[in-house]
């Protein structure tokens, strides 16, 4: 299936089904400083959308609705990372999510290896590059290079959830990695907040 490039925001028509792989490309990493340049998201049928976020873009109302709804499962690599920056963009905490990178550190303890490429090695014996990480995702116009590479962040997070989910029930860790999900949009809301890493520490 082809990947389909929008600005602004998702088609109205756009069926999200019942969970939904999301990823998202900054201009850095620093919240305040950096902002969001592109939404990535796949329904898991082997295909991305891209929507592209202009500069000082605040609403992007379909997508919106696609983070708040309760009965859409938002999958992310990394959620802390993205979900606040959506936060700081669009007002919206994405709920209810599931981190990938999460779920890898509870389930794969055999490991320090929970980077996306990793996972997907591992689990389901594919090869993608990080090559494209660091790049102008700011560009009014996105190189193929940068589109395959944004893809590439979303398309295996369906397959890779629920292999994970087979490795945590398997090993009585579900309800724990459920727990950490379950509070991961109040920890982006921190990190936006400016709150310590560690809110928990003494
Ligand atoms: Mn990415």
């Amino acid at each position: 299936m082809p990947n389909t490039l929008y600005t602004g925001d998702l088609p109205d028509s756009f069926d999200a089904g019942d969970a939904v792989a999301i990823d998202t490309e900054a201009m850095g990493l620093r919240f305040g400083r950096d902002r969001l340049c592109l939404v990535q998201i796949s329904t898991g049928d082997g295909s991305a959308s891209f929507v592209q976020i202009r500069r000082e873009q605040s609403k992007a109302p379909n997508l919106q609705k696609i983070l708040e709804n309760r009965s859409i499962l938002k999958i992310f690599h990394f959620a802390r990372f993205d979900v606040a920056l959506l936060y700081q963009t669009f007002g919206v905490l994405a709920s209810p999510v599931y981190c990938t990178k999460i779920a890898s550190k509870i389930a794969r303890t055999y490991t320090n290896q929970h980077g996306l490429s990793a996972l997907v090695a591992e689990l389901l014996n594919l090869e993608i590059s990080k090559e494209k990480q660091s790049s102008d995702w700011g560009l009014g116009e996105l190189s193929e290079d940068q589109l395959q590479y944004a893809a590439n962040d979303v398309l295996y997070l369906h397959r890779i959830r629920s292999l994970l989910d087979r490795m945590l029930e398997r090993e009585g860790r579900a309800d724990l990695a459920a727990s950490c999900f379950e509070f991961l949009p109040t920890r982006a809301k921190l990190d936006i907040g400016g709150w310590p890493e560690d809110i928990f520490a003494h």
